[in-house]
């Protein structure tokens, strides 16, 4: 059995711990919490303070750090890799390389190894981005996300004076998505490759041509894309929007030989992101506790996994069944 420990209880966090469950090599063995462990309820592992991680290293294979890439995982990566092997989802790209080398250094210097920004963009997308350009050099990889809820600018239309509640979904547009698919010359530009959906609940008496404006207008969030903005009431917001999807497609096309047009893509949709990203964040888990008993140590990404590390299956078992 792979021992796990979850450092940081929220969305991703008990997403993980339902994966854990679906795992028949896995045991989650603790969750870390920088709270009051005695406030906080799993759904049957012991709770500990994150202070109290040194006392647990020898009890955990591999510790899934769930805190936000935002303020939590700059500090949590190299802090906890300095007690085990670890796997996180840190996903802001433009800062990868910094964290990179900050928990390689604490991972190196504790003889530990971190697998960091695993999740399924960064993750599983980035994978398959590598294998579309490996094998089809001479073309272009398109990434488009949705449809699915952005946290971002639902807060963003919550803010707008006059505003209750809100839900933004981003969806990709389709007419882009196929011309992509087909191989079409198509410019692929903001407007033209997302569109974005708004459910408002407004506050009784609310001026709501105003609001709609406010939101359509909005630099950076909307005013580049086309908007839907639609007033509903709090009872449909709870009942037809309380989930958290998403999703998205990676799509690479290339040509292998002048005219021959060639496809790949992968595609994503997915109900619950949180219990998606914490179903691979526990597969990658698996792959981490392998490696690092391998004797493997510093960072390392999603591109040094192999796909036998990451299956509960043999490697003997995997080529009788999937060759
Ligand atoms: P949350 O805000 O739900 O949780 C973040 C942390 O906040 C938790 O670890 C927890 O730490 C603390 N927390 C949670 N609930 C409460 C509460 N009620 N009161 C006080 N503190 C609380 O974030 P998510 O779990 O939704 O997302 C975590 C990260 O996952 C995101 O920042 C994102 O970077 C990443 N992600 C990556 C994806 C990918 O594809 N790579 C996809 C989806 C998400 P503690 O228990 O220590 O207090």
């Amino acid at each position: 059995m792979i021992r796990v420990a979850i450092n940081g209880y929220g969305n991703l966090g008990r997403g993980a711990e339902q994966a854990i469950s679906k795992a028949e090599d896995m045991e989650l063995v603790v969750v870390f919490t920088r709270r009051d462990p005695a406030a906080i309820t799993t759904q049957g592992a012991p709770v500990a303070h994150v202070d109290d991680m040194p006392q647990w290293a020898d009890r955990v294979d591999v510790c899934l750090n769930c805190g936000g890439s935002a303020t939590d995982l700059a500090e949590q990566g190299p802090a906890s890799a300095a007690h085990f092997t670890t796997v996180d989802s840190f996903d802001i790209h433009a800062q990868i390389p910094d964290y990179f080398a900050s928990v390689d250094a604490a991972a190196r210097q504790a003889g530990n190894l971190a697998l960091i920004s695993t999740g399924w963009d960064p993750g599983l997308f980035s994978m398959l981005r590598v294998l579309g350009e490996a094998i089809l050099p001479d073309g272009a990889t398109t990434t488009f996300w949705g449809p699915g809820v952005s946290q971002g600018h639902s807060d963003a239309v919550r803010r707008v004076e006059g505003v209750v509640d809100a839900r933004q979904y981003t969806l990709p547009v389709e007419s882009t998505v196929e011309a992509v698919r087909a191989g079409d010359e198509v410019e692929l530009t903001t407007r033209s490759m997302h569109r974005r959906e708004c459910y408002v609940v407004a506050r009784e008496g609310a001026d709501l041509e105003r609001i709609e404006r406010e939101i359509a207008t909005m630099p950076h969030y909307f005013a580049d894309y086309e908007t839907s903005i639609s007033f509903i009431s709090a009872e449909e917001m709870a009942a037809e929007h309380h989930g958290l999807p998403h999703g998205g497609l990676v799509v690479r096309r290339g040509e292998t030989s002048a005219g021959v047009g060639q496809t790949m893509s992968f595609e994503l949709q997915l109900a619950s992101n949180p219990e998606f990203t914490g179903s691979v964040v526990v597969a990658m888990g698996r792959a981490a506790a392998r490696m690092a008993g391998r004797g493997q140590t510093g960072a390392c990404t999603v591109f040094d996994v192999t796909l036998a590390d990451l299956s509960p299956r043999s490697p003997e078992e995997l080529r009788a069944a999937y060759l």
